[in-house]
């Protein structure tokens, strides 16, 4: 019996799901974007709704505005151009073969610039925006909803969650919600996000949490990375698990004499030889070209 559980809990895979954040996280901070955003959101308040500068978010309760134009304005001006397709992330997530989610707080449409923008289509199994957690969108949602963004980007100010119900991060019943959506398992998860409050609410539900663009620690932080790009480095144990994979797969008496090919880091070989390739290419370019 003692024999039974051990086995079953040496084979178990410790992560069955990578769960990501967009702004900050599949892109770094450096982008301005979410600065550009933050920007944009003050001077909507300011300029369409004629809340002061200095008042706090929540006073913009009860205004009307029209969601169309505001998300005109605070997104159809984000010089979304400036994002570049990044081939390693998109490597990455799709080597592993683990479930990956996207869980934001912006919007449908904003959520998918970025995922084009990134390359990173067909990267994820669903993508959880404010409107797949908040279906009934009115106006008082839309303003609860700036005034969380405002307060998970401002971790030491004195910004309060709005009191208006919508589902956002980092309420824990965003997450919850989330989980019961899409059957992710918290404690079979990973967690990326830029956010120091996501995270740790995050934690708090269960999750594995990964705070992405520092490597600062803090409470509730499981892993801290400055790039997203550093998962590897960071959580080795993930690509061991597709080496195993694809060992059973290729040696299935695990005699083979393709084993030492494909141990140790075969995902790392396979990389190195795409790079290496990419390289020679380039000289055979050059050679030509001085030809
Ligand atoms: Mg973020």
């Amino acid at each position: 019996m003692a024999y039974e559980e051990n086995f079953q809990q040496t084979s178990e895979p410790k992560y069955k799901c990578l769960l990501f954040d967009i702004d900050d996280t599949l892109y770094p901070f450096s982008s301005g974007l979410a600065t550009l955003v933050k920007n944009n959101i003050q001077e909507y308040m300011t300029q369409k709704l004629g809340i002061e500068e200095d008042k706090s978010p929540r006073t913009a309760v009860g205004y009307d505005f029209d969601y169309d134009d505001f998300h005109r304005f605070v997104h159809g001006r984000l010089p979304y151009t400036t994002l570049k397709p990044d081939p390693i992330l998109r490597n990455i997530i799709l080597g592993l073969p683990l479930r990956k989610v996207v869980f934001t707080n912006a919007d449908k449409a904003h959520a998918a610039k970025i995922i084009s923008r990134l390359g990173l289509e067909g990267c994820y199994e669903r993508i959880i925006s404010f409107e797949t957690l908040n279906p009934n969108t009115n106006t008082e949602s839309l303003v609860a909803a700036t005034e969380t963004r405002s307060f998970t980007a401002n971790p030491d100010s004195s910004i309060q969650l709005p009191k208006t119900p919508v589902i956002c991060k980092p309420s824990e019943g965003a997450f919850e919600h989330v989980f019961k959506m899409t059957n992710i398992n918290p404690h079979k998860t990973l967690f990326f996000d830029d956010s120091i409050r996501n995270i740790q609410t995050g934690k708090r539900v269960g999750l594995h949490t990964v705070w992405v663009g520092t490597s600062h620690r803090d409470e509730g932080v499981d892993i801290a990375l400055e790039h997203i790009h550093n998962i590897r480095e960071a959580l080795p144990e993930l690509w061991e698990a597709v080496d195993d994979k694809a060992e059973e797969i290729l040696d299935p008496g695990k005699k083979s004499p393709l084993k030492p090919l494909l141990k140790p880091n075969s995902f790392k070989a396979h990389i190195i030889t795409k790079d290496m390739i990419l390289m020679t290419s380039e000289k055979l370019m050059n050679t030509i070209i001085r030809v």
